[in-house]
């Protein structure tokens, strides 16, 4: 709960971060544009700034879809009592990290570890029943 609390904070203040500069920039840009603008327009044709144009608007479209890419990437979903990643790798409900593997002697589980937090997880259905890593890899 207070890590999905954390994670969505923070998720918004890089929102509001990235929104406040890009308005910064604006701002500048309105003002120092107006000068430069005029400048420009006497020096450099227009087929020249079409071309820029559609190179700028190029760039964009691909550092969008890449920003796109990468946040679907790194999305990680709960199921079982831990988060997944795309590639069925489980990571830890706590901070995120990747957990490990580790076998107890007793009972021969496969419980899951989180070298970062040192707890480890055991995975469970909506009902508290146990469930094998394998088993939850197969469900996902
Ligand atoms: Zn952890």
């Amino acid at each position: 709960m207070w890590t999905t609390l954390q994670s969505t904070l923070k998720k918004w203040a890089v929102t509001i971060f990235v929104g406040a500069v890009g308005f910064l920039l604006a701002a500048v840009l309105r003002e120092v544009g107006t000068a430069i603008v005029p400048a420009i327009e006497k020096s450099v044709s227009a087929r020249v700034l079409l071309i820029l144009l559609c190179l700028s608007v190029l760039l964009n479209l691909a550092g969008a879809s890449f920003a796109i890419y990468a946040i679907r990437k790194t999305k990680l979903r709960l199921r079982f009592g831990v988060y997944w990643d795309k590639d069925c790798h489980p990571h830890c409900p706590l901070c995120q990290s990747p957990l490990s593997y580790f076998r107890e002697s007793r009972n021969a589980r496969v419980e899951l570890q989180c070298k970062k937090c040192r707890k480890g997880f055991d995975l469970s259905e909506v009902d508290g029943k146990w469930i094998s890593v394998e088993s939850a890899i197969e469900r996902l």
